[in-house]
């Protein structure tokens, strides 16, 4: 009965040293990037003073009202959310989420989870929505319901990643439908890394259109660094 645990022990998924039964060794974990003392609570971008909202929430207030982010989209977080999103390593799944929900025991909980909607073409070519998978987890763990199907991405937009702050604006206008009753709901956006925060934005929008009465995102890495 000695051979089951030793079967379950992984390689560090970022150096290849031995983790245990987790997916980084110690040495990795604390090596991740976490976030600023002080952030915007609307944008999570960071900001002089705690509390305080940046200049850009201030003068174009988005259609969300607050963002949790687990990590600062860096190096080698960047590399550990690439391998979760393209390489099937779903073992990342606690790593990649815990300071979320170590953050959300002291948060008022939303009425229900939505991960970011990828649009069927793509989920054909990657096998698997990211964001779904990240969303189902935190539902689980925070015994929240999940709305899979509540809204839809209706046009394959170019991937965000390759575009610059306009041509991201650009390309998601109208890009949500939302035809699920979220009327008066408080939801949780879910999704992996937020960079401009469009895509939250015109998700958020479309929510809002359909009734959501407010709206949260929820993301695993933050970009502090804007083009
Ligand atoms: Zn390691
Ligand atoms: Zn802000």
């Amino acid at each position: 009965m000695q051979l089951l645990p030793a079967l379950w022990r992984q390689n560090c998924v970022l150096c290849a040293d031995d983790a245990g039964n987790t997916a980084l060794c110690p040495a990795c974990w604390s090596d991740l990037s976490r976030m600023p003392d002080t952030t915007c609570p609307i944008c999570a971008l960071p900001v002089n003073e705690s509390g305080t909202l940046c200049g850009s929430c201030l003068k174009h207030p988005p259609a969300y009202e607050r963002t949790l982010a687990a990590y600062a989209f860096t190096f080698p977080l960047d590399r550990l959310v690439h391998a979760f999103k393209y390489h099937h390593q779903f073992s990342l799944l606690d790593t990649l989420t815990a300071p979320l929900i170590e953050a959300l025991q002291h948060h008022p909980r939303p009425d229900a989870i939505l991960p970011m909607p990828l649009h069927p073409w793509r989920l054909r070519e990657r096998g698997y929505n990211q964001s779904l998978l990240l969303a189902q987890h935190l539902a689980h763990q925070l015994k929240l319901p999940l709305l899979i199907h509540a809204c839809q991405r209706t046009r394959a937009t170019a991937e965000q990643a390759r575009l610059s702050r306009q041509q991201r604006l650009d390309n998601l206008r109208g890009a949500f439908t939302c035809d699920a009753n979220v009327q008066d709901l408080h939801i949780a956006i879910v999704d992996d890394v937020m960079t401009s925060g469009s895509s939250a934005q015109h998700l958020a929008q479309a929510l809002k259109h359909a009734g959501a009465s407010t709206v949260e995102c929820w993301v695993v890495a933050r970009a502090l660094h804007m083009r």
